[in-house]
């Protein structure tokens, strides 16, 4: 309600109004006096950045998605077959991390679901990650669940119905009413409510551990087919779950249209890695890929449109400079096509800019978010390495520290022989380290050439390819290794051997 409607001199002021002109007065006295500014009033109003920083946000599902358009009509033009009733073929939509797919399989979702419920057609579509929900078991559960919480307000909209025709019998004559439905006589309705409300009493939600998984599975089948129709099934990060859990899941669900006597599933599975079918059952294979979508990598002018499209309603107007969504852009375009990248620089560059309290975002911000990002990644990396390959790592920091570049193999394996002793850690022989050697090489840690050293034979020169201080640090927050002392006399030593 606002001022101007209540103003008329008829109606007698009403306490609140009272209470808003006070407020008015209140909060016009506090601008005059500036002294009266509390702690976060000048943080408040000098924030010249960000509009609305969420829509930056992996969280967020954009409303519009540009450069995605054919993929998302070619996943339509297969579903729409749910709308009229028919199973849709198997999806399998490929691309790297960052291409869209998630957020082109859920607008996909929403769009169905909307347009099924204004046609009045049943179809439901289910949404899980299997990056979260990893094993066939919670995959099942979840599921089970989902469909048994739909059956419970299929139900009760039922029930209403039928209720609704009671009612009208009393009012009417039976005989004017009932034709009108699949019922006879109203003891066949009432026999019919007794029926549904018996189904809803006898669900069983799943827990999420201790079943037996034909259980679980038994329970999602019959929640399926509880009544008729047409259900979507979306497994995202589906390579996570196969590797993790291998490939039950889908031989399960890919097999089920064969029993199901009233409803009909169809499976979409989403997946980062291009060759994850290689692990399936050829069954499996073939009847998932019946249509297959692939998302290419965007390039650098695409990641410029995605992201000028999202700066438009995150940032106030004139925030950035004009080279900041360029060179954002050619950054992710450099990292695979990865419109996450790109979207996690351009917010980062934005933040960024507030701590320096700057009135816009420019390059220079865009190239510190850039380095900020990738220092997060190794961070990330280096903290979830196994202890041995830290030890290796440190090995390698312990001789740059100290002034040895180009360390080969043989090197790193004394000092990490010492490091193993000193912490009482179980010594790798010289061939396994020279494999944690390679795989810090391919995480992109460390950088490892073979030097052809004659008739010596070959060996591997290696460098550190991360900030040397912030790697270090991480690696001595992790408690076992925080236990070496100085590793200075190893390295000495190295030198009298
Ligand atoms: P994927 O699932 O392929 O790894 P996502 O769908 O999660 O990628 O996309 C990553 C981020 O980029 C999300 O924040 C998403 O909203 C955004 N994004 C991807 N493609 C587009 C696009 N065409 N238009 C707008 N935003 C996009
Ligand atoms: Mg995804």
């Amino acid at each position: 309600m606002s001022n101007d409607d209540t103003d008329s001199a008829d109606e007698p002021p009403t306490e609140d109004q009272d209470f808003d002109l006070d407020l008015d007065e209140v909060v016009l006295d506090e601008d005059d006096d500036e002294d009266s500014k509390g702690l976060f009033d000048d943080l408040l109003s000098g924030e010249p950045i960000f509009e609305n920083k969420e829509v930056l946000r992996p969280s967020y599902t954009p409303h519009e998605l540009p450069h995605r358009k054919e993929h998302i009509n070619k996943m339509a033009t297969i579903l729409v077959a749910a709308l009229r009733g028919e199973t849709p073929s198997n999806i399998l939509i490929y691309g790297k991390t960052g291409t869209g797919k998630t957020a082109s399989a859920k607008f996909v979702s929403q769009e169905l679901e909307s347009t099924s419920q204004r046609y009045d057609v049943p179809c439901e579509v289910e949404y899980i990650n299997c990056e979260v929900t990893d094993t066939q078991y919670r995959v099942l559960a979840q599921l089970a669940n989902k469909f048994i919480e739909e059956n419970e307000a299929y139900i009760d909209e039922r029930v209403a119905e039928l209720e609704g025709v009671l009612e009208e019998v009393e009012d009417a004559r039976p005989s004017a009413v009932l034709p009108e439905t699949e019922f006879d006589s109203t003891d066949a309705v009432r026999e019919r409510i007794d029926g549904l409300r018996a189904d809803r009493e006898e669900f069983e939600e799943v827990p999420m551990t201790g079943w037996p998984t034909d259980r679980v599975y038994s329970v999602f089948f019959d929640a399926v087919d509880y009544h008729e129709r047409v259900v979507v099934i979306m497994l995202d990060e589906i390579d996570k779950l196969v590797e993790k859990s291998g490939d039950d899941t889908l031989y399960n669900l890919s097999r089920m249209n064969s029993e199901l006597q009233n409803s009909r599933v169809s499976i979409m599975g989403i997946s980062n890695d291009l060759k994850f079918t290689d692990f399936l059952d050829p069954r499996v294979k073939s009847s998932l890929g019946e249509e297959e979508i692939v998302f290419p990598p965007y390039d650098a002018n695409q990641l410029r449109d995605i992201l000028q499209h999202r700066a438009d309603v995150a940032f106030k107007p004139d925030a950035l400079t004009d080279d900041v969504i360029p060179l954002c852009a050619a950054f992710a375009a450099q990292e695979h096509g990865d419109a996450r990248r790109a979207l996690d620089l351009l917010r980062t560059a934005g933040e960024l800019a507030e701590r320096d309290q700057a009135d816009t975002v420019d390059e220079g911000h865009v190239r510190k978010a850039q380095d900020k990002i990738e220092l997060d990644r190794v961070v990330e990396v280096v903290r979830t390495l196994p202890t041995q390959s830290k030890l290796v790592l440190f090995s390698i920091i312990s001789l740059e520290k100290n002034g040895v570049h180009n360390v080969n193999t043989g090197e790193v394996y004394n000092i990490y022989k010492r490091l193993c002793e000193e912490i009482y850690a179980d010594v790798l022989t010289q061939r396994r380290v020279t494999d944690l050697i390679s795989e810090l090489d391919m995480l992109g840690i460390v950088n490892a050439v073979v030097v052809s050293k004659g008739r010596y034979g070959r060996t591997k020169e290696i460098s550190l390819s991360v900030p040397i201080e912030e790697t270090e640090a991480v690696l001595l927050s992790d408690s076992r290794l925080g236990d070496i002392d100085d590793v200075q006399p190893f390295v000495q030593a190295r030198f009298d051997n």
